[in-house]
């Protein structure tokens, strides 16, 4: 018999929340952690499809990337869409874990798996993790992994990539990519940085971390313009294909820890974005 509490024990050595950004809302959101739990899917988001698959198939906690809900809310009725789906999920008693940044932000998390991808050198994170974090998980996360924690990850290319080149590489990566990129005057890259998800406010961050080309999942029309002003290259290929692949990850680790459950990355869940126009 598996319980909830022994799930999020695990989800916690994966991807610790104390590593997550101030700003987030993560971990349990909804649920009783003594209760008894025999099926799990992880998804991106809650929506209407894969709340409804969750209850289809009888899921006792979504593992889900995005919190929900993210802000404090008043009520829980159905007249919004986070109220109808909260009141569905608990009225099926269905948990919600949320890992969002403390998963970004991970030792194996999604930015490193990224970075890997890329066969980079000297993979490190963009922005480190603040001091007081570091001495607040220090006891729980071996030391070699510490300097491997934090906001984004940056690394150096192995051989001579040029941007045609590496948007070669996220076609390989990723099955119908969204790719746009700026105006950019650099053919050559060096050092490049990532950040899954709206990275497009870390131009700056990314170019003081020494990085000549950002990739990230959306950014805003100014903000491509911004890194232009910076020097930089940055490249967006969609906040759902940046981030979706990592919560098959993540159910698969689960899935090896505890072989006594069903767990499952969503099914039913698709991009917000439709890519035949
Ligand atoms: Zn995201």
């Amino acid at each position: 018999m598996i319980l909830l509490k022994q799930l999020l024990k695990r989800l916690d050595e994966i991807a610790p929340l104390a590593i997550a950004e101030e700003w987030d809302n993560v971990g349990l959101l909804v649920g009783d952690p003594d209760s008894e739990i025999h099926r799990v899917m992880t998804c991106l988001t809650i929506t209407q499809a894969t709340v409804s698959e969750a209850i289809a198939k009888r899921v006792d906690c979504i593992v889900v990337h995005h919190p929900i809900p993210f802000k404090p809310i008043s009520q829980i009725t159905t007249s919004t869409s986070t109220g109808r789906y909260l009141w569905q999920l608990a009225s099926n008693e269905i948990a919600v874990y949320s890992p969002h940044t403390a998963w970004d932000n991970a030792r194996f998390g999604i930015n490193q798996k990224l970075a890997e991808f890329f066969q980079l050198e000297d993979i490190r994170p963009m922005v480190p993790l603040k001091s007081e974090i570091v001495n607040r998980i220090s006891s729980l996360v071996p030391a070699e992994d510490l300097r491997l924690i934090g906001t984004g990850r940056i690394g150096t290319v192995t051989k001579d990539e040029t941007i045609s080149m590496i948007i070669s590489g996220i076609h390989e990566m990723i099955h119908k990519p969204r790719i746009e990129r700026n105006q950019s005057l650099i053919t050559k890259v060096n050092r490049i940085a990532f950040v899954c998800g709206s990275g497009g406010s870390f131009a700056n961050a990314a170019k003081k971390a020494g990085a000549d080309l950002l990739i990230t999942g959306e950014a805003t029309y100014h903000q491509f313009l911004e890194a232009s002003n910076l020097g930089l290259g940055l490249i967006t290929f969609g906040h759902y294909p940046s981030e979706a692949g990592a919560m098959r990850v993540l159910s698969d680790m689960l899935c090896e820890s505890f072989p006594e459950l069903q767990v499952w990355r969503s099914h039913d869940e698709t991009d917000a974005y439709c890519t035949e126009i």
